[in-house]
């Protein structure tokens, strides 16, 4: 297919995507269709399977760095929770009203301010493969929610695309949302992932995402992620070929030289992109929970990132102090509109009604308000905003 050949003469697809050292796979999840997928797509690699994950899970939390041990294995296996819930954002601050599909859990890329680095329950890549389930909780989900526009993706607890290789996961739910035109469907990712995004035709409800950084940040702070240039043309391909993009500068991460950093990737992103293909902005400074600093020291003696000045918020999550946070946001907000991105849908993540106005010179008085905003490629009023 052409779109394919072009895009892996552009990117190093092979040697750039993830293959685990061994698969595990779960009884009950023998005989499913995406385990045979995954299977067929993994056929060079060793394949256990096991009654049951839990003594694998045990087995991998005694290693000396459980985090780094799970990523070098694919367990696949029954998601037995739910798989659409919404965004966890804190209550205190202004969310987006996001709604998340849990398809994966876990990330081969290696970011050290990931929170997933907390979530010891399971720290091995998974793919949850009962997906009749899936579209089940889904048509029940947008049964109830057919009568406005919102957005929906999947991202929230691994990388949209770093799997995709293996699962074929964005074909089925691009196919699957297409049918669904009041939402706005997000894939986030950083990889460049894309080929099988490339060979869907694109439905107008789409939104192929980025999480973008700084060049030094991503090549210090994002291991396995490609060089954030490479994400930005991947981005280019995408929205060439006719899909929205949107992009996400989460976490901004202050160092001296920050403002140059940052200001290079949007008179990058914005001289590639045309601005009207670009569905939303978020922008989200650098915020953890304290309990993941200890983990980040351990995992990641080299980091700075931690020493800088943090003081907790209304969620006990550590953020820079609002001076620092409004610095980075002005300056970003600023940079777009100079770069000709004034007109871009931007959202702040997790933060306080007084810091969006701060930073943007208007605020929202709720999630159901950001919402409108972003749904705006669905027919929302721009007024209503
Ligand atoms: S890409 Fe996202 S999910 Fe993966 S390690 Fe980085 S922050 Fe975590």
């Amino acid at each position: 297919m052409k779109t394919s050949f072009l895009c892996s003469r552009v990117f190093p697809m092979d040697e750039a995507r993830f293959y685990p050292t061994k698969v595990f796979v779960t009884k009950d999840s023998e005989n499913l269709l995406l385990t045979r997928k995954v299977l067929e797509n993994t056929r060079h690699l060793p394949v256990e399977f096991i009654a049951d994950s839990r003594e694998l899970i045990e087995d991998v939390l005694l290693s000396r760095d459980p985090v780094g041990e799970g990523k070098k294995l694919l367990l696949v296996t029954h998601q037995r929770g739910e798989y659409v819930k919404p965004c966890p954002c804190t209550p205190q601050y202004i969310g987006c009203n996001y709604f998340i599909i849990n398809t994966e859990l876990n990330c081969p890329l290696d970011c050290s301010y990931c929170i997933l680095q907390l979530y010891m329950n399971n720290p091995l890549i998974t793919i949850h493969a009962n997906t009749s389930q899936l579209y089940t909780q889904l048509d029940d989900f947008l049964k109830k929610n057919r009568n406005r526009p919102f957005r929906i993706g999947t991202g929230e607890l691994g990388d949209s695309l770093a799997l995709d290789h293996l699962t074929g996961r964005s074909s089925e739910l691009i196919s699957y949302f297409a049918e669904h035109p009041n939402v706005l469907f997000e894939l986030k990712t950083k990889t460049v992932n894309i080929q099988n995004v490339l060979a869907h035709k694109p439905p107008g409800n789409i939104v192929i995402a980025w999480s973008l950084n700084s060049a030094k940040i991503a090549g210090e702070e994002e291991m396995g992620a490609p060089p954030v240039h490479d994400r930005v043309q991947a981005a280019h391909l995408v929205s060439q070929a006719g899909y929205r993009v949107g992009f996400h500068f989460d976490p901004l991460i202050y160092y001296e030289g920050w403002e140059d950093g940052y200001g290079e990737v949007i008179e990058n992103m914005l001289a590639q992109i045309d601005r009207k293909k670009i569905a939303w902005i978020s922008l989200g400074s650098l915020r953890f929970p304290p309990a993941l600093k200890p983990v980040i020291l351990k995992r990641f003696p080299q980091t700075k990132i931690i020493y800088d000045e943090f003081i907790p918020g209304k969620d006990g999550k550590l953020r820079y102090p609002k001076t620092l946070r409004l610095r980075l946001f002005q300056r970003i907000v600023k940079d777009l509109e100079k770069a000709g991105g004034g007109k871009i849908p931007v959202y702040l993540c997790m933060e306080s009604r007084d810091i969006w106005m701060d930073a943007q010179k208007k605020a929202p008085r709720g999630k159901r308000e950001v919402e409108k905003l972003l749904t705006l490629p669905l027919g929302a009023n721009e007024n209503d905003f």
